[in-house]
C-alpha cells in the first residue's frame, strides 16, 4: 500500500476509535500497572500516534499526556513494525543524541510493542522506559508482548462498544420514529394478537373511540365494534389463520366502530396480518381505522342541502296548488321538521289586530295530550285563536323579532308548560322578517342534536321563502277579497237594476189602466153627438188625447225597455217574410209621412223577398221606429228611402233620410235611454227610448244596428239580421235563434 494511503487509513482507524483525548480508563490503567510490575520499570505508556503527536491513553510514571510524534521512540517502533528493544540508548546511534537521553529525564532504556486492531495498521505502542540501561529477560519481553495483545483487545472492545452505542442510538431513533408515526398518525392503529386481544393501540384510535389505553389493552378487540359485527370477528381471524380465508384480512372496507358511549362511528378499516413474531407465535394483526365521520357528515350535509332546495323549489313552484289545497303550510312545517330533525314545528303569520301583533298559526305539530288540549290545537290551527303574549318564548320572536335558541329549556325562565304537556328539551324560534317588518315566525323543538347558530344561517333561504310566500298569500287573499267585493257590488247592482225594472214594469202597468180610461173618455167626448163640443173644447180634448197618447207610448216603451233589461222580453222567432213586413210598415206610416210632407219610398218589394228568422212583432216595431224617426227628423219635401240587400247569410236593411242628420259628437249618446239630441228636434215628439229598444231587440234576434250621418244632409240607419231557412227549421222550434245568431255573426262582416 502506498505510504500516504497507509497513513490515511491508519489515522481514519485511530479517529474512528474516538479514543484520543478521552479520560483514563481503569481497564487500560490496570494493564500498564501490571506491565510496570512485571518488567520492573518506572515508566509504562499506551501511546497512540496521532498525526503530529503521540497521546497516552494510559501512563505510569509520566506527567504529560502527550508529546510530539516527530523523533519519538514510538515512531521508531512503528517503523520497525514489531518489538523495538533499546537496552541502552546511549549506545544506539538513533537515540544517543535524543534530547530526552542527553537531557532530563535521561532516558536510558526503551522497549515498545506496536498496537494494531486489524493486524495491518499500527496505531501506537505499549512501551516501557527506564532511566538506567536494562536487559530484560525473555519472559519479561513475552509478558510485554502478551499484554500488548491485551491492549489491542481493549482497543477492539472500545471500537465494538462504540459501534454498539451507534447501533443503539440508531435503534432508539427508529423506535422513536415508529412511536411518532404510531401515535401521531391521523388514523387509528390497533395491533391485536392472533386471539384478538389488543396489544397496542394508538392515541388517535383511543380518542376516536373514547377510551384510555389501559382500559382496552389486553381486552378483545370486538369490544370496539357494534355487536352485529363483533359476533363474526373472532371467527374471521380463526378462519384466516387456519385456511387463509380473508373475509377481513388484507382488505379495506367501510364498517362501523363503537364509541365507548355507544355511538356508532363510520370508519374505513384495513386489516393486515404480520405473520411471524419474535417468539415464533402466529403473528399479530394490524388494523388501521380512518374516521369517515367527516365524509359522512359532508354527504349528510349535501343530502340535507338538496332536501332544502327541493322543499324551496316545490314551495315556490307549487304554491298555488298547495295554497288552494290548503296544504302549503303543512307541507313547509313537515319539511322543517324533517330538515332539522325536530319532533315539533310551527309556522305562523303575524297579524295586527286590536292594535298589537298577534300570531295566527298556519301549521302546527300535534302536541295535544288530552281532549281539552286537542280542542285548543284545532282552534289555533283554524285561526279561531291567536297568540298574543309578548313575553312567551313565541312572543319574543313574533313581537320582539328576536331569534331564540335554547338547548336547555328546563332552565329557561320563560319556559312554563301546563301539566301534561309533552316535555320540551330544546327550542329554536326564528322571526320571518321582510324589510324590517316581522311577517311571521317558525319554531322547532326537541331535536336529537342541539340547535346551533349555524342552523339559523343554513335555514335563511327557508326563512326568506316563507317571507315571500306569506306576502304572496296576503296578496292572493287581498285579491280574493277584492273579487268578492266586486262580485257583491255587481250582485247588488243587478239586484237594484232588477228592482228598478220591476218597479218600472209595475208602475207602467198601473199607469196604463187610468191612462186608457182618460183616452177612452177623451174619444167619447170627441164623438159625442148629444153634446157637440165648441172649437175651444175640441182643441182641449185633442190636446188631452194627444198628450195621453204620448204618455201611453212612453209607458209602453219604458215597459219594453224594463222587460229587456230584466231579461223578460219574450221573443217568438219564426220565418218572417221581410217584404210583407216592409209593406205593412210603409202602409202604417204613409199618412204620417204625408203630414210631414215627406216621401216614403222603397226600391220595390221584390228586393225584400227574403225570409228572416225573427220575431215578426218586434221586427215590425224596429222598422216602424227607424222609419218614423226618418220621417220625424226629416225636412219638408224630404224623402225616406228603405232598401234591402242580401249579404252572405244575412240581410242588410237600410233606412235613409234627407233630414237634419246627427253631429259626430252626438253619436255616442244616440243609443242611450231617454237621450234626445237637441239639434233642431225640440218641437218633435219623442221619448228618447225608441233607438235603445230597437238595438236591444235586434241584438236579441242575433242582429246588429249601425248609423252613418251627415249633419244637414241626412242619416242612414241600417241593421242586419240572419236569413231564415223555412225548409230546415220548423217554426215551433224555439232554439234556432242562437244558431241563426251565430251564423249571422260568422258571415256578416
Ligand atoms: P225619440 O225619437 O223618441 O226621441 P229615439 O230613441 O228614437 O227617440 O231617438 C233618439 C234621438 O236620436 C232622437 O231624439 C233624435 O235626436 C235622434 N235621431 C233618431 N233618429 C234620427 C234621424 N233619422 N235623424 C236625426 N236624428 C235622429
Amino acid at each position: 500500500m502506498h505510504d500516504m494511503d497507509y497513513e490515511q487509513e491508519r489515522l481514519r482507524q485511530l479517529h474512528d476509535l474516538q479514543i484520543l483525548d478521552t479520560p483514563a480508563e481503569a481497564s487500560f490503567d490496570r494493564l500498564t500497572a501490571l506491565v510496570a510490575d512485571l518488567l520492573e520499570v518506572p515508566i509504562v505508556l499506551v501511546s497512540l500516534a496521532d498525526q503530529d503527536r503521540q497521546w497516552f491513553k494510559s501512563r505510569v510514571g509520566l506527567a504529560v499526556s502527550q508529546t510530539p510524534r516527530r523523533g519519538s521512540f514510538c515512531q521508531y517502533a512503528l517503523i520497525e513494525g514489531r518489538l523495538l528493544l533499546v537496552e541502552d540508548t546511549q549506545r544506539d546511534p538513533r537515540f544517543a543524541n535524543h534530547p530526552l537521553v542527553n537531557g532530563a529525564p535521561h532516558l536510558r532504556c526503551y522497549a515498545g510493542v506496536p498496537l494494531s486492531i486489524d493486524g495491518t495498521h499500527l496505531l501506537g505502542t505499549l512501551c516501557v522506559l527506564d532511566l538506567k540501561p536494562r536487559r530484560f529477560t525473555a519472559r519479561q519481553l513475552e509478558h510485554l508482548q502478551t499484554l500488548a495483545l491485551q491492549v489491542e483487545e481493549l482497543l477492539r472492545l472500545h471500537a465494538r462498544s462504540l459501534e454498539l452505542d451507534r447501533e443503539s442510538r440508531r435503534s432508539r431513533k427508529r423506535a422513536a420514529r415508529y412511536e411518532a408515526i404510531f401515535h401521531g398518525a391521523a388514523a387509528g392503529i390497533v395491533r391485536i394478537d392472533s386471539s384478538g386481544r389488543i396489544v397496542e393501540i394508538n392515541d388517535f384510535a383511543l380518542q376516536l373511540l373514547g377510551y384510555h389505553r389501559e382500559e382496552v389493552l389486553g381486552s378483545n378487540v370486538s369490544r370496539l365494534m357494534p355487536s352485529h359485527w363483533a359476533r363474526f370477528h373472532d371467527r374471521y381471524l380463526k378462519n384466516h389463520l387456519e385456511d387463509g380465508s380473508d373475509q377481513i384480512v388484507g382488505k379495506g372496507r367501510r364498517v362501523e366502530a363503537l364509541h365507548r358511549n355507544g355511538q356508532r362511528i363510520p370508519v374505513h378499516l384495513a386489516v393486515s396480518h404480520a405473520p411471524y413474531d419474535e417468539q415464533g407465535g402466529r403473528g399479530d394483526f394490524i388494523g388501521i381505522l380512518s374516521d369517515l365521520s367527516e365524509i359522512h357528515e359532508t354527504a349528510h350535509r349535501l343530502h340535507k342541502q338538496q332536501q332544502l332546495l327541493s322543499v324551496l323549489h316545490r314551495g315556490l313552484t307549487d304554491y298555488r296548488a298547495l295554497l288552494s289545497g290548503n296544504t302549503l303550510w303543512t307541507f313547509l312545517k313537515h319539511a322543517l321538521r324533517e330538515l332539522t330533525g325536530s319532533d315539533y314545528a310551527l309556522i305562523g303569520e303575524v297579524l295586527h289586530t286590536e292594535g298589537s301583533p298577534a300570531l295566527k298559526i298556519h301549521a302546527l305539530s300535534d302536541l295535544s295530550w288530552n281532549a281539552e288540549s286537542q280542542q285548543l290545537m284545532s282552534q289555533l290551527r283554524s285561526g279561531g285563536m291567536l297568540l298574543r303574549n309578548p313575553d312567551s318564548l313565541l312572543g319574543q320572536v313574533f313581537v320582539g323579532g328576536q331569534t331564540i335558541l335554547c338547548n336547555d329549556l328546563a332552565s329557561h325562565p320563560q319556559h312554563r308548560l301546563p301539566p301534561g304537556h309533552p316535555p320540551l328539551r330544546n327550542y329554536l324560534g326564528v322571526p320571518i322578517v321582510d324589510q324590517g317588518e316581522v311577517l311571521g315566525m317558525f319554531a322547532i323543538a326537541n331535536s336529537a342534536e342541539p340547535y346551533r347558530e349555524a342552523l339559523v344561517t343554513w335555514l335563511e333561504p327557508f326563512t326568506s321563502t316563507c317571507a315571500l310566500l306569506i306576502k304572496l298569500y296576503r296578496q292572493l287573499k287581498e285579491r280574493a277579497a277584492f273579487t268578492e267585493q266586486l262580485r257583491q257590488t255587481r250582485d247588488e247592482a243587478e239586484a237594484a237594476s232588477r228592482a228598478k225594472s220591476e218597479f218600472l214594469s209595475a208602475m207602467s202597468h198601473e199607469l196604463r189602466t187610468p191612462l186608457n180610461a182618460i183616452l177612452g173618455f177623451a174619444q167619447l167626448l170627441q164623438c159625442s153627438q148629444r153634446h157637440p163640443l165648441d172649437e175651444r173644447q175640441r182643441r182641449q180634448i185633442e190636446q188631452i188625447e194627444k198628450s195621453g197618447q204620448h204618455l201611453l207610448n212612453l209607458i209602453n216603451e219604458v215597459l219594453d225597455l224594463a222587460r229587456i233589461e230584466a231579461g223578460k222580453l219574450n221573443l217568438n222567432p219564426e220565418a218572417v217574410n221581410l217584404a210583407e213586413l216592409v209593406r205593412e210598415a210603409c202602409e202604417t206610416l204613409t199618412p204620417i209621412a204625408h203630414q210631414h210632407g215627406v216621401t216614403l219610398q222603397h226600391t220595390g218589394l221584390e228586393h225584400f223577398a227574403v225570409t228572416l228568422w225573427a220575431d215578426p212583432t218586434r221586427l215590425r216595431q224596429v222598422l216602424i221606429n227607424l222609419l218614423s224617426n226618418a220621417i220625424k227628423y226629416n225636412r219638408p219635401q224630404g224623402s225616406v228611402q228603405i232598401d234591402a240587400q242580401q249579404l252572405g247569410g244575412c240581410v242588410h236593411v237600410s233606412v235613409r233620410d234627407t233630414g237634419i242628420g246627427i253631429a259626430a259628437e252626438d253619436m255616442p249618446r244616440l243609443f242611450q235611454p231617454f237621450s234626445r239630441l237637441e239639434t233642431g228636434n225640440a218641437a218633435i215628439e219623442g221619448t228618447g227610448v225608441g233607438l235603445v229598444l230597437t238595438r236591444q231587440i235586434l241584438e236579441q234576434m242575433g242582429g246588429r244596428i249601425g248609423v252613418t250621418s251627415r249633419p244637414g244632409l241626412g242619416s242612414e240607419f241600417w241593421f242586419k239580421l240572419p236569413l231564415g231557412d223555412t225548409l230546415r227549421i220548423p217554426s215551433s222550434c224555439t232554439q234556432p235563434l242562437c244558431t241563426r245568431q251565430a251564423r249571422c255573426k260568422e258571415s256578416c262582416p
